[in-house]
């Protein structure tokens, strides 16, 4: 199959349907100069039954991908009078408050990811999306670039824009093997725990306790030596996300047992275990959580490339990250909105697009790098490994009221600037402004 109709400006394939390739194709559909097709693996849109948080970065980045009423009509926030609460951090071992990170106007801000995708989605018009389309291979030539399917099909356009994910099969393409070495994702040492609570039920749990009612709805941090578990609300209250991590720090490189998956189903005792000698709210947050589930936490090394020619990794394809700072799905939804705002510009055609493609990657490398490697930091931090901080309390506090900020206080439309710069279009009129 060709896409590539005169009639448009411009033929993009889209490889992957998740949150950031839905985002993307729906900023995209508005331009009817555009051509757009989305690809995705599976016989469905579809997410799991998790909750996923954004920071104000992201929230802009949903603003200004038109997605903000959606979001909205979904959204959680940190309860009254905690508004500005991303997360209160506490010691694991006895509950003790140590401080609080702040994000005024922002502060907590978390869908359940099923309704976030189903949201978006609604917002994707017919005819764009092909599903069971799982990409295998691409290939390009001067004209163009192909994408060839596992059901034996193909399909050809100016450009194709690799959002499959952390297991990417475009990113072979991008960075060949034989070319860059193992550029794959690898083990972060860090298993996270995960499971969602009703929140009566936490509350009940924790007032047994002698906890706070407040700490279920109200988004915490526990941290603690090689541990830490992280709490936040989600489907308008109901429910309670948990995640609950721990790292092994023992050797510089851990490897994953051979064979072992991704993610499994694990007993409840496994947990409790893990977090045995932890204090009162930490056993009731973990004593509750119905069907826990264990995710070996992967990442990608920081990629020296995202465009070859006419093709470009996105998403976690390009920059996935451990989830310490919240910031994986919102460095996607970034991308989305700045690639849609320089391929919906007049300026770009099937002539000037791999200039575009040059253009976004280096305006955007730099910082989805800094995500990922802060992210990492993150982790370390919580945990008591943080570089300079270990177990210094007073080091710690100081660290997480400030080491947000670069991030969140990021407007993609600097990124958007900037590439006009870097392609002459600085004094032009962009697709925003027309
Ligand atoms: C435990 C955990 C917690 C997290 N919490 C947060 C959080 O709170 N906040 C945050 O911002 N981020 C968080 N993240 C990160 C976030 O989930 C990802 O960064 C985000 O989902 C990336 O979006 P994406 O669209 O790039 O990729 P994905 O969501 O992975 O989507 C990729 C899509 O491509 C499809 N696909 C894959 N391969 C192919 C192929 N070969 N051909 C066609 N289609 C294909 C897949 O089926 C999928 O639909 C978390 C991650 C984890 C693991």
């Amino acid at each position: 199959m060709v896409s590539n109709p005169q009639s448009t400006r411009l033929s993009i394939g889209i490889i992957g349907g998740g949150i950031g390739g839905v985002a993307f194709a729906v900023a995209l559909s508005r331009d009817p100069d555009l051509d757009v097709q989305l690809f995705e693996a599976a016989p469905q849109f579809s997410e799991i039954g998790a909750g996923v948080s954004f920071g104000p970065n992201a929230v802009r980045a949903i603003q200004l991908l038109g997605l903000e009423a959606a979001y909205r009509r979904i959204a959680d926030a940190s309860p009254a009078p905690y508004e500005d609460v991303w997360f209160e951090w506490r010691r694991g071992s006895d509950d003790a408050y140590l401080t609080a990170s702040l994000a005024p106007g922002c502060g907590q801000s978390s869908v359940h990811r099923a309704d976030f995708l189903d949201a978006i989605v609604a917002h994707l018009p017919e005819g764009i999306a092909r599903f069971g389309k799982r990409c295998v291979e691409v290939h390009q030539s001067m004209e163009g670039a192909t994408a060839r399917f596992d059901d034996g099909s193909t399909f050809t356009a100016d450009i194709l824009i690799g959002y499959d994910g952390i297991k990417s099969a475009v990113r072979e393409h991008v960075l060949p093997q034989a070319q860059y070495g193992d550029v794959g994702p690898f083990w972060s040492g860090t298993y996270a725990y995960r499971g969602m609570v009703p929140t009566a039920h936490l509350e009940a749990a924790m007032e047994e306790r002698g906890v706070e009612r407040r700490l279920a709805l109200v988004p915490q941090m526990y941290l603690g030596p090689d541990r830490h578990i992280l709490t936040f609300p989600v489907k308008q209250s109901e429910l309670i996300n948990v995640v609950a991590f721990v790292t092994d720090r023992s050797r510089p490189n851990p490897q994953l047992p051979a064979g072992e998956e991704w993610v499994k189903a694990v007993p409840r005792q496994e947990v409790l275990e893990v977090f045995d000698g932890w204090g009162p709210a930490s056993q009731a947050i973990l004593e509750s959580i119905p069907e826990p589930t264990r995710w070996a936490l992967h990442e990608l090394p920081e990629l020296p490339r995202y465009q070859r020619d006419r093709v470009l990794l996105v998403g976690d394809a390009a920059h996935a990250m451990v989830p310490h700072q919240g910031a994986g799905a919102g460095q996607a939804l970034e991308d989305a909105h700045v690639l849609a705002r320089l391929l919906t510009d007049p300026a770009c055609d099937r002539h000037t697009v791999q200039q575009v493609l040059a253009a976004f990657e280096s305006v955007r490398h730099g910082r989805a790098c800094r995500v990922q490697r802060t992210s990492h930091e993150a982790g370390d931090v919580y945990e008591f490994a943080g570089m300079g901080i270990g177990g210094d309390e007073d080091k710690l506090v100081a660290n997480l009221e400030t080491r947000f900020d670069w991030l969140w206080n990021h407007d993609p439309e600097v990124d958007v600037a900037a590439a006009r710069t870097e392609l002459g279009w600085a004094g032009t009129v962009s697709s925003a402004a027309s």
